[in-house]
């Protein structure tokens, strides 16, 4: 039955679910290859499926005349379709990310009134990353700076308050907003402690769930969950879990996400000759994580699938 996230973990009454994310595919590419990866992985039962967003970027066209034209354009368009196909195919829930970057407050309001009418009733509220060219974060025109506030503007959509009110709602959303935590910090945040608080201030704005960075120490998330709990917040931390597949990882998760890798992991993935073999430590490091997590009680698994499944699957059937 398609339900809230809050209300699937309510349902499996302290039993570990298994979910997934999943990134549309490059424009131009058939929606097919999205779902040959995703079949495999319906037989674990996920009670959803996140479907990421992603920002706006430029290109540059040869005018011909030796001049580039700037231009821009969104590689990847197509996440609340992909929300609604994935989700009458398979009977699933499907989390659409909806970012604060590249997005008007109103062009917001439009794509959650999409959702609503698709019967999407969870959705990731996220700022987003800096555009490739810029340093930092810079709200788009009309749009929103942080993600606190695109909480906010779901939650005002949830009580019929839209932007501009000019009608009486009688149909009001009832999404159930998801937010991004980090347990090793955000990379802009001064310290954990700052971005805990940042935390709490999405939650006390209305999220009612959180879902992690990627980890590879699971003591990392154990002791965010623990002062998250001090500093009040409540609402289920679900970690996300990414299994290393290539040797590049080693530097480039370091430098993307500011997370630190254990000595362990490091050794094992040093030790490969081949990224067949990277694929295969990373599949076994995220086992070892996943039974401790299960084994600690989370409520939900939330694998960063980034294309290719077959991994995921083989930690799942080890895992499920
Ligand atoms: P925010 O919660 O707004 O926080 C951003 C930074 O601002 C933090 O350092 C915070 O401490 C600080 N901050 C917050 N409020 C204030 C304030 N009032 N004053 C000063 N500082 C403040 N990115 C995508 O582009 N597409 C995706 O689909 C996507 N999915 C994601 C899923 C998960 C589970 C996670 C963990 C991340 C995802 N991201 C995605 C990445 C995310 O967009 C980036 O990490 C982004 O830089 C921060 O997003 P946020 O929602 O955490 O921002």
């Amino acid at each position: 039955m398609l339900m809230k996230i809050t209300e699937h973990i309510k349902k499996a009454n302290g039993k570990t679910l298994f979910s997934f994310e999943i990134i549309p595919p490059k424009k131009g590419n058939s929606i097919q290859e999205l779902y040959n990866n995703i079949e495999p992985l319906m037989q674990f039962k996920p009670p959803f499926v996140d479907v990421t967003t992603s920002r706006e970027q430029y290109v540059y066209i040869d005018k011909g005349n030796g001049l580039l034209d700037r231009k821009i354009t969104r590689m990847r368009p197509g996440t609340v379709g992909i929300c609604a196909a994935i989700k009458h195919k398979y009977d699933v829930d499907t989390v659409p990310h909806v970012l604060c970057g590249g997005f008007s407050k109103e062009e917001t309001e439009y794509l959650l009134v999409d959702c609503h009418y698709l019967g999407i009733d969870n959705v990731m509220a996220l700022r987003g990353d800096a555009m490739s060219h810029q340093k930092y974060f810079e709200a788009t025109n009309g749009g929103h700076q942080y993600a606190k506030q695109l909480v906010e503007q779901i939650q005002n959509l949830n009580c019929g308050k839209y932007l501009h009110d000019v009608l009486e709602a009688d149909d009001k959303s009832d999404f159930c907003i998801g937010v991004a935590g980090y347990p090793e910090k955000h990379i802009e945040a001064p310290s954990l402690s700052s971005d805990l608080k940042r935390l709490k201030e999405k939650v006390d704005a209305g999220a009612d769930y959180v879902v992690t960075q990627m980890f590879f120490d699971n003591a990392k998330y154990f002791e965010f969950v623990k002062a998250a709990r001090a500093g009040g917040i409540t609402v289920p931390i679900i970690p996300g879990i990414k299994p290393i597949a290539v040797k590049r990882h080693l530097q480039l998760l370091p430098q993307v996400f500011k997370i630190d890798l254990p000595e362990d992991l490091i050794a094992e993935v040093e030790k490969c000759d081949t990224n067949k073999k990277v694929r295969q430590v990373g599949v076994e490091w995220a086992v070892q994580q996943s039974k401790e997590l299960m084994a600690a009680g989370v409520p939900v698994l939330h694998y960063y699938s980034m294309g290719k499944s077959d991994n995921v699957e083989s930690i799942a059937s080890q895992v499920f």
